[in-house]
C-alpha cells in the first residue's frame, strides 16, 4: 500500500516548501519554518547493501515506483492522479502537493538517502543566465533572444554501486625505432635513390593485472532522452552531501519514479566499470603505441544503495526552436544544447579558407623553383 504525504503548515495550514537556503521547511504564507530531523549518526557507508545477496532474494526489485491513481483532494475535493512517471502531484485546483510513499516490501526499495537541493530557484535562474551568455559562435543576442520556457526542480532516482575490480590483461606494446632505407625518388624526371630514416615498430607481448576499488558509481534508474545531459552535470557529491531519506525534502519539488529495476541499473554500472578498467589497463601497457589489448575483469564485494538527487530541468526557446538544459541541483553545474550562429561560423570558416589560400599562393610563387 502507498500513502500520500502532504506538507501542511502547522500554524496556518498553508503548503510548506523545502528551502535550500535555510535547509528547513518554510511556509510562504506565515513565514514559519520547521527543522527537518536529521540523524546525526547517519553514515552513507553504513547504508551499503550486499548486491548479489539482495538480487538473489528479490531479482525484480526496483526503486520507488508509485502512481497515485485517481483520488479526491482532501483540501478541495477535486479528482486528481499523478502523472505516470512521477510520484508527486499538485492538485490543479488548489495546489495541494501529494507525494506517494511506499510501505516496506513489495519489491520497492526505499531510498537510503537523499541529496537535497542546494541551489534554489533564484540561483538556478542566475546560473542559467550566466551559462546562456557564454560560449563561442553563439548568436550575439542569444542573451536577449532566448526565452526561458520552463524550469522545474525535480529529484531523480539513482543507484550507487561500490565494487572491487580485478583485471588481467594482455597486449602488444609497440616501440618505435628508426632504420635507414634507400628509397627511390623522382628528380627532374630521373629515378634516383635517397637514404631516409624510416620509422618501424618493434612489438613485444606484455601481460599484467591490477586491482581497483570503485566507490559510489552513480547510475540513474530512469529512461530519458535527457540522460546525456544528465551525465554532463555529474558529479554529485554523495560522500558529504547525502542525508538520510526524509520526504520533507520533497516539499515543493517533483520526484520521478524509478523506471529500471536494480538489476538493469547494475548492468549499466558494470559496463561503465569494465570500460574504465579497459582504459586503466591500456595506460599500464607501456610502449610508444599498443594493439590487441584484451582485458578480463571480475567484480567482487558489490554493494549498492538507492538515493535521490536533485536537478533543475528546463527548456528555452530561440527562434522557434526548443532547447533542453539541466542544472545540477547540488552544485549548479549547467549543461544543455545552445544554438550556434550561422553567420559567425560562416565567417570563421571563410576567414580560415582565405588564409589557407594566401599561404598556398605564397608557396606557389616562392616555393616552386626546384
Ligand atoms: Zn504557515
Ligand atoms: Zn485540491
Amino acid at each position: 500500500m502507498e500513502e500520500k504525504k502532504v506538507f501542511p503548515c502547522k500554524n496556518c495550514g498553508g503548503e510548506l516548501v523545502y528551502s535550500p537556503e535555510t535547509k528547513k521547511l518554510v511556509c510562504p504564507y506565515c513565514n514559519s519554518s520547521f527543522e527537518i530531523d536529521v540523524d546525526k549518526n547517519f553514515n552513507p557507508e553504513k547504508e551499503e547493501i550486499d548486491l548479489l545477496e539482495f538480487l538473489e532474494k528479490s531479482p525484480e526489485a526496483k526503486g520507488y515506483e508509485i502512481i497515485l491513481y485517481e483520488f479526491e483532494c482532501k483540501n478541495c475535493g477535486a479528482k486528481i492522479s499523478s502523472p505516470e512517471k512521477r510520484r508527486d502531484v499538485n492538485c490543479p485546483f488548489c495546489g495541494t502537493q501529494y507525494v506517494g510513499e511506499a510501505k516496506e516490501s513489495e519489491g520497492l526499495i526505499k531510498p537510503a538517502g537523499i541529496v537535497p537541493f542546494e541551489i534554489d530557484r533564484k540561483k538556478a535562474l542566475s546560473d542559467f543566465t550566466d551559462w546562456i551568455s557564454k560560449g563561442w559562435f553563439r548568436p550575439n543576442d542569444l542573451k536577449e533572444l532566448h526565452k526561458l520556457e520552463k524550469i522545474q526542480g525535480i529529484y531523480l532516482p539513482f543507484f550507487t554501486f561500490d565494487a572491487k575490480a580485478k583485471s588481467y590483461w594482455s597486449a602488444l606494446a609497440g616501440y618505435y625505432y628508426n632504420v635507414s632505407e634507400s628509397v627511390p625518388v623522382m628528380r627532374n624526371g630521373r629515378k634516383i635513390y635517397e637514404t631516409r630514416q624510416v620509422r618501424k615498430i618493434r612489438w613485444e607481448p606484455v601481460t599484467g593485472e591490477r586491482e581497483d576499488f570503485f566507490n559510489d558509481v552513480l547510475v540513474p534508474a530512469i529512461f530519458s532522452e535527457r540522460l546525456t545531459l544528465l551525465y554532463n552535470i555529474f558529479p554529485y557529491n554523495i560522500v558529504s552531501g547525502l542525508k538520510p531519506y526524509d520526504s520533507s525534502y520533497l516539499a515543493g519539488f517533483g520526484v520521478y519514479n524509478s523506471e529500471m529495476s536494480l538489476k538493469e541499473v547494475y548492468m549499466v554500472a558494470r559496463a561503465q566499470i569494465e570500460q574504465e578498467e579497459i582504459r586503466r589497463c591500456s595506460s599500464d601497457v607501456g610502449g610508444d603505441t599498443q594493439k590487441d589489448l584484451r582485458v578480463k575483469t571480475t567484480l567482487t564485494g558489490q554493494t549498492f544503495k538507492h538515493i535521490l538527487a536533485p536537478v533543475w530541468s528546463g527548456t528555452f526557446k530561440c527562434k522557434n526552436k526548443i532547447y533542453p538544459f539541466l542544472i545540477n541541483g547540488q552544485t549548479g553545474k549547467v549543461f544543455g544544447k545552445k544554438p550556434y550562429s550561422f553567420w559567425k561560423i560562416f565567417f570563421a570558416v571563410a576567414a580560415t579558407l582565405f588564409f589557407v589560400l594566401i599561404i598556398l599562393l605564397i608557396l606557389a610563387v616562392f616555393g616552386g623553383t626546384n
